[in-house]
């Protein structure tokens, strides 16, 4: 059974005609952040709520990578290769070295400390940029309760000088980033503040300037419906693969949905990988999953 909904032509190539949603591991908490290391030939995901980094690769399965993790969640990796990863009990993003050393690259902004980073993207000019809501210390289960000391917010981290820079404040709950192919265009997803009745759960894009230090509009782009966009990646002809309560969905540039890759559980994240980043690696409740596309992840995850 092909688990596609197809709501345009396009996407029935997007996917190879055999290829179906694998199941890969299961038996986590609540699995988080994926990001592939080709280097390594496997991939790195959290089981959250466990406080572990786990890595799994099709010879080995999956095998702990770290523990504990100070409750990581997004992962990527910089333009060295090196892993950067949110830390919702250390608010705070940190790189691993190549020798296994792990550096905290960023703790407060204006004298204050982080809430609980979520998720993180590199761009081909080092700038680290991050999304920082509340949901990591607003309860025991993923970090630990902790007092906000500063407003939801989007950053950019420029790791050369040790700069941090708020890019937007006016998110209740900002969460997965991706920035389009040429990088003019940065997609984040906002997911509302839990306590309100109708949370404001979109995607919302921003224009980036050409030096990369300013954004303008920040209009929404898309609502994904059911559910809403926690984590997005975006493939080599600027689509976005977004996180859905019925699976992953697949958005044109445009902002209109071409089809959907039914998941069985509530996804949370998705990263392209695989030799040539054309496996989506879904993370997805207590599973990790994956299906074979037709089309190649950016040129970075
Ligand atoms: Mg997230």
């Amino acid at each position: 059974m092909r688990e596609l909904d197809i709501r345009d032509r396009r996407f029935a190539r997007y996917v190879p005609a055999n290829a179906e949603l694998e199941e890969l591991a299961s038996g986590f908490r609540w699995t988080e952040g994926p990001v592939w290391m080709g280097d390594a030939n496997c991939l790195l995901f959290q089981d959250l709520p466990r406080n572990r980094t786990l890595r799994w690769s099709e010879e080995g399965g999956v095998t702990v990578f770290r523990c504990p993790s100070n409750y990581a969640n997004g992962q990527t990796r910089d333009r060295q290769g090196r892993l950067i990863a949110c830390s919702h009990r250390g608010r705070c993003l940190y790189r691993t070295e190549y020798d296994g050393e792990v550096t905290t690259l960023v703790t407060h902004h204006g004298g204050k400390r982080l809430n609980s980073p979520n998720d993180v993207v590199v761009k081909s000019d080092g700038t680290i940029w991050f999304t920082d809501p509340l949901y990591g210390i607003s309860s025991d289960y993923e970090g630990g309760r902790q007092l906000s000391e500063q407003p939801p917010g989007l950053y950019r981290f420029d790791p050369e000088r040790n700069e941090i820079h708020l890019m937007a404040d006016d998110f209740d709950g900002p969460n997965g980033l991706a920035f389009s192919p040429d990088e003019t265009r940065l997609y984040v997803s906002e997911t509302g503040d839990p306590a309100d009745e109708s949370p404001r759960r979109y995607i919302r894009l921003f224009t980036v300037s050409p030096d990369g230090t300013r954004l303008s509009g920040g209009e929404v782009f898309h609502k994904v419906e059911p559910g809403y966009c926690d984590g997005l990646r975006v493939d080599e002809e600027g689509n976005l693969w977004s996180s859905a309560g019925d699976g992953v969905h697949c958005i044109a540039p445009d902002g209109k949905l071409l089809g959907k890759v039914l998941v069985p559980h509530t996804v949370s994240n998705v990263a392209f990988g695989g030799p040539h980043k054309s496996r989506l690696f879904i993370t997805a409740s207590h599973a990790l999953c994956a299906i074979f596309l037709n089309r190649r992840g950016c040129a970075w995850p």
